[in-house]
């Protein structure tokens, strides 16, 4: 990088220099050579080196590894403050004991705070774009914090009109209330930032709603042309509650109430029959696979080679940081191409598979495939930039072999959106790390306070 050029200012036209850039098409070939940006968008990758026009900057990326910015279809990142501090627990009482009474103390200063720590987390790790899960209130400061530090962000507050046990007052809502409330922040950030911000409805899960606030949910979105993000079949307890209420499985109950479709990402899928595998591929429901989440809790692993064969967009996400405990698409993808070999075998789902999904198939799964996924003439410059100087890189071979189990975030040198430099030498541009520590050190000794209270 040439001095001193990205003190987070908008610049639109450079050449990242000398890396071996991995596009992520089908084809899965690369080459080494220059990566060319011309108004945020990939003009052209060179073979060798591109003659640089007077003004170009050049970001030097000798020894490392180009590829389009990470894809990360289901976080949490209103639930920062909480990592760390939520270990050793199943699903249900995770959330219950844990999650929701610390959502329910978070005030407006919490929520951005929280949001800044995990967008910051996500991007000098390589991830820019996320579709990511709100708490119930305040949830303009997650748009206000995207807004400002640069990442690509599809969010939406969530849902809750059930007094599922556990369940703080503070989040339960009437349902046409909150849809209203939903369609407001809606209307406030879809499409805000040149279309890099987007909103998603996100009713909570099946236990946490009445029918009447699907449905609501579904025809708000469907009204919009907006996505719909929830959660499905994480864990057997779950899927077991939802079958006491409704005599259906998790996946059939959200397909009843039109839950189900290409609009729709569901975070999990692990405790799904064959049946309903058949569901979500027949409506081209997306899932996004959680490993690292998944373990954690103890709640299964799901069968992503199943789903895959049988035609299901199978994106990759970290979930929330108090259930992971990290955001980092690396870790991710390391376990989404390992885990599988238990049951499928160690040809089940690769590296390029597992980099597959946290580009290009991410992307598809949030109907972004025209925007960003793979280093394509035309589409937007979102770039990362991986250092290959970690001993676990060395000495060389296929790329995502490289990237997927030896690389981590740690290994992110310079990450791009739409060709505005965000991270340059591992450090975030868009807003100082230690004004970042201070506020979430204030936030989180506040909402300890308001838990200890309540
Ligand atoms: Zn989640």
């Amino acid at each position: 990088m040439d001095g001193g050029l990205y003190n987070g200012a908008v610049t639109a036209d450079l050449i990242i220099r000398g890396g071996t850039v991995v596009p992520m098409e089908e084809d899965h070939r690369w080459l080494d050579g220059d990566l060319v940006i011309r108004d945020g968008r990939v003009v052209e990758i060179i073979e060798g080196r591109a003659e640089a026009a007077p003004g170009q900057r050049i970001i030097d990326a000798e020894g490392c590894l180009v590829l389009p910015g990470l894809i990360q279809c289901h976080v949490h990142v209103v639930q920062s403050l909480l990592r760390h501090q939520a270990d050793g627990l199943t699903l249900l009482d995770w959330l219950r004991r844990r999650t929701l009474p610390y959502e329910a103390a978070l005030d407006g200063d919490g929520v951005a705070a929280a949001a800044e720590l995990g967008i910051a987390e996500l991007l000098t790790g390589g991830t820019t774009t996320v579709l990511d899960f709100g708490t119930t209130h305040h949830h303009d400061r997650v748009f206000d914090a995207a807004d400002r530090l640069g990442i690509r962000m599809v969010s939406g507050r969530t849902h809750i009109d059930i007094a599922d046990e556990g369940c703080p007052s503070r989040l339960i809502e009437d349902a046409d209330a909150s849809l209203a409330d939903a369609e407001s922040i809606g209307g406030r950030w879809h499409g805000a930032a040149g279309g890099r911000l987007g909103y998603a409805v996100a009713p909570r899960f099946a236990l946490s709603c009445s029918r009447h606030l699907l449905e609501g949910c579904a025809e708000l979105a469907r009204r919009h042309g907006w996505l719909i993000h929830s959660h499905a079949a994480e864990n057997r307890d779950e899927v077991a509650a939802v079958r006491e209420l409704t005599g259906l499985g998790n996946v059939e109950y959200l397909d009843d109430v039109g839950l189900t479709g290409s609009d729709v990402v569901l975070a999990h899928g692990v405790h799904v029959s064959r049946a309903e595998i058949g569901t979500l591929a027949d409506s081209r429901t997306r899932i996004c696979h959680c490993p690292g989440a998944n373990l954690k809790l103890g709640s299964g692993i799901a069968d992503v080679p199943g789903l895959r064969a049988a035609g299901v967009v199978v994106a990759l996400g970290a979930d929330g940081p108090p259930c992971n405990n990290r955001l980092s698409a690396f870790h991710e993808m390391a376990l989404a191409a390992t885990i599988h070999a238990l049951r499928s075998g160690p040809r089940a789902l690769g590296a390029w598979q597992a980099l597959a999904m946290a580009t290009r198939i991410g992307a598809r799964a949030l109907h972004l495939d025209d925007v960003v996924g793979t280093l394509t003439p035309g589409k937007a410059a979102d770039v990362v930039v991986v250092s290959t100087d970690d001993w676990a890189m060395l000495p060389g071979g296929d790329p995502a072999s490289r990237l997927v189990y030896g690389g981590t975030a740690a290994d992110v040198r310079h990450v791009l959106v739409g060709g505005r430099p965000l991270v340059v030498d591992g450090r975030l541009q868009t807003a100082a790390p230690a004004d970042i520590r201070s506020r979430v050190g204030d936030a989180w000794r506040a909402t300890r306070a308001r838990m200890a209270e309540s």
